[in-house]
């Protein structure tokens, strides 16, 4: 499955609205060798790292992260209730990229685009550009295309993606079938489905509206080799990622 997923390492959807599960957040930790897009759908969420950024993740705004060479960061809830919603993608760069200057940008729900390309579609442009729109999130290198699309009853939603890109599609609210007509498959909640490539990616509702993130990138078709924060090419890699941690160095 993970070649299907090439460039991304992992989409990690958290939602909770009882206080003991997110409390705690995430206290200082290292990343090396990849990005990551996290995404708020509920919920704020409060960034800072070593290399002088800091941010504050609203509800409808979007976190891009470049861990690079090295980063420490925490993050942590700056809510004691209610509920927190959200989606960490973690997008891998090419082996020539990877230990690049840690970079930070946030942009505010205001600052995506949403696209309607039909009566009872709404689209928000994450990562790339659909149906006319760009996505705030730009210049990553597999060139992404990160869409949260929400579907009323009996809706269809299509889009072409890249021959050469490998896609996925993740229902998160309701339920959707994908795929050509006569051969759909029905997508339940929570579900992450890993499309071929070269598809024309269909969706669509019947009786009940569904919300999905549909996700494609670039594959990098390079080895990985990844021990928790760190995803790098080789063993010998991961091994300089824990001594220039412990060291100091990131
Ligand atoms: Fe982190």
């Amino acid at each position: 499955l993970l070649s299907q997923l090439d460039p991304f390492l992992l989409l990690d959807e958290f939602k909770s609205d009882s206080a003991d599960d997110y409390v705690g957040g995430f206290p200082d930790h290292p990343h090396r060798g990849f990005e990551t897009v996290t995404y708020m759908l509920a919920g704020r969420m409060r960034h800072r790292d070593n290399h002088g950024h800091e941010g504050l993740l609203t509800p409808g705004s979007v976190q891009w992260m470049t861990a690079g060479r090295g980063i420490i960061h925490s993050e942590m809830p700056e809510q004691e209730s209610g509920l927190m919603h959200g989606f960490q993608l973690w997008v891998n760069p090419p082996a020539r990229d990877k230990l690049t200057a840690p970079r930070y940008e946030e942009f505010e729900a205001g600052k995506i685009a949403v696209a309607t390309p039909a009566d009872g579609v709404k689209v928000r442009v994450i990562a790339g550009h659909a149906f006319g729109a760009d996505g705030p999130v730009a210049g990553i290198v597999t060139d992404p295309l990160y869409l949260d699309v929400q579907l009323g009853p009996n809706r269809e939603f299509a889009i072409d993606v890249p021959g050469d890109h490998n896609a996925v599609v993740y229902v998160f609210e309701g339920g959707a079938q994908i795929g050509p007509v006569g051969k759909q498959t029905v997508l339940p909640p929570q579900t992450l489905a890993a499309l071929g490539s070269g598809e024309r990616v269909a969706v669509r509702t019947a009786n009940r509206p569904a919300r999905f993130l549909l996700i494609a990138g670039r594959p990098l078709n390079e080895p990985v080799a990844r021990y928790g924060p760190f995803v790098m090419n080789t063993q010998r890699q991961i091994r300089e990622a824990i001594a220039d941690f412990q060291g100091g160095r990131f």
